[in-house]
């Protein structure tokens, strides 16, 4: 039954991931999520069922659009499949517990942000603000051990992150600053530590890959969100593991 319901939470999840990307990409520029219907960004042409299939439409394309040929990203489906691996993977570490609200909601809100990091370097206020109320509410509700470890964790992780804005001059975005507040709501202190610590890890490998295969100068500006995004998730699944494991070995 647990496998049935895992696959159900992965369709789900393709499904708003194919939402997610709309979300993404259309509110940075103030663009209404409804209207006008998904169309064609090169020929205008209004996509039907056929085409809005989460990732098999892709594939089924070939990636191309059907009537002008022109080229769809490829990170559009990995942003579906994403969502829906991490849909499932909620449902499969909380179960059907209240936590899981919570693991639904931060999955969706990093999704969002990657997808309109990668495009417009932005993290929209748009975006962040009714995640970051909604989930500080449901933190009293569903509380973190001991219950202020979340405000802690919020308001550490903005200042450091702001601290390193001010010291690197512009190196980090304010919505980086502001993403890493909603990250220690949802992780705690030691968690949104961890996160960091993972970011800038990931951050260095992704600068290093995007070097070797656009061969950009240095001065091209690589988004940090992608990288907070997925350290985040590691940290928010398997965090409390890689601290055990950490000072099992210091002990
Ligand atoms: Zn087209």
């Amino acid at each position: 039954m647990t496998i049935t319901y895992a696959v159900f939470f992965f369709i789900f999840g393709l499904v708003f991931g194919s939402f997610f990307n709309v979300v993404g990409l259309r509110v940075p520029k103030q663009e209404s999520i409804a209207f006008p219907p998904s169309h064609c960004t090169n020929c205008d042409r209004r996509l039907t069922a056929i085409d809005l299939v989460p990732v098999l439409s892709f594939l089924f394309l070939r990636g191309k659009c059907r009537t002008c040929g022109s080229k769809i990203h490829w990170v559009y489906p990995l942003m579906e499949f994403a969502t829906g691996v991490l849909f499932a993977a909620s449902f499969l570490i909380f179960g059907f517990s209240a936590e899981l609200v919570i693991a639904i909601l931060f999955v969706s809100l990093l999704v969002i942000i990657t997808v309109s990091d990668i495009a417009y370097m932005l993290i929209p206020d748009k975006v962040l603000l009714p995640f970051a109320v909604v989930l500080l509410v449901l933190r009293f509700v569903i509380p973190l051990d001991p219950w202020w470890n979340s405000l802690v964790g919020a308001v550490v992780g903005f200042l450091i992150l702001f601290l390193i804005a001010i010291v690197s001059k512009g190196g980090m975005g304010g919505g980086d600053i502001k993403l890493f507040f909603v990250i220690g709501l949802v992780v705690g202190l030691s968690g949104s530590l961890l996160t960091l610590f993972f970011a800038s890890f990931i951050g260095a490998i992704a600068g290093i890959i995007q070097l070797r295969i656009r061969k950009q100068g240095r001065k091209t500006p690589v988004p940090f969100g992608p990288s907070i995004a997925a350290a985040a998730i590691i940290v928010y699944f398997w965090g409390d593991a890689v601290l055990g494991w950490y000072f099992g070995i210091l002990s």
